[in-house]
């Protein structure tokens, strides 16, 4: 049995939330209020659903009574009907955000941007990636080439060159043509 139109309506165009889709087994929305994005672990429950909008809204339209209460029901169709919630599509769009704000990286004697070092531990270098911008931390104590650890979220990334800030390797790092 379809849900009438006006209930439809009032569950994809309301004052107080609107609905992004799923999750696996969750369901998400982002309140209007704040902008905040809720996630339902699993199907909600009347609790929930006040959360996002008053009670009074919900008893207006739906029954609230019993276990899997129709208000419940219709939330998690209208969710449904949203689709799957484009997590992954939405992190690769901050990363890219992240990478176009990167600086023209510095390039070393051999070409390769350079990753500067920031600190080392116990045998581990902290550089600043030239990509993504945030430190990695490498192994081994050795200076040279190395894949940078984002490379599992551009792909299309070169290796890079771990380097120190030191006078003489800065001396051999040549600023990337303009
Ligand atoms: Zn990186």
């Amino acid at each position: 049995m379809s849900m009438p139109e006006t209930e439809r309506d009032a569950l994809d165009q309301n004052e107080y939330f609107e609905t992004l889709g799923y999750s696996g087994d969750d369901f998400l929305v982002r309140l209007k209020s704040s902008g905040s994005t809720v996630r339902f672990i699993g199907r909600p429950n009347n609790w929930m659903l006040s959360l996002i909008a008053p009670m009074s809204w919900w008893s207006s339209r739906w029954s609230l009574r019993g276990r899997g209460t129709t208000a419940q029901r219709a939330f998690v169709r209208a969710c449904s009907r949203r689709g799957p919630y484009a997590e992954e599509a939405i992190a690769s769009r901050i990363a890219d955000e992240k990478r176009a704000a990167q600086p023209a990286p510095v390039l070393t004697q051999s070409g390769l941007p350079a990753a500067v070092i920031v600190a080392e531990t116990g045998g581990y270098f902290h550089v600043q990636c030239p990509h993504c911008g945030d430190v990695h931390r490498h192994g081994a104590g050795l200076l040279g080439r190395r894949v940078p650890h984002c490379w599992g979220l551009y792909r299309d990334v070169s290796d890079y060159e771990l380097v120190r800030r030191s006078a003489s390797s800065v001396d051999h790092i040549e600023l990337a043509a303009a």
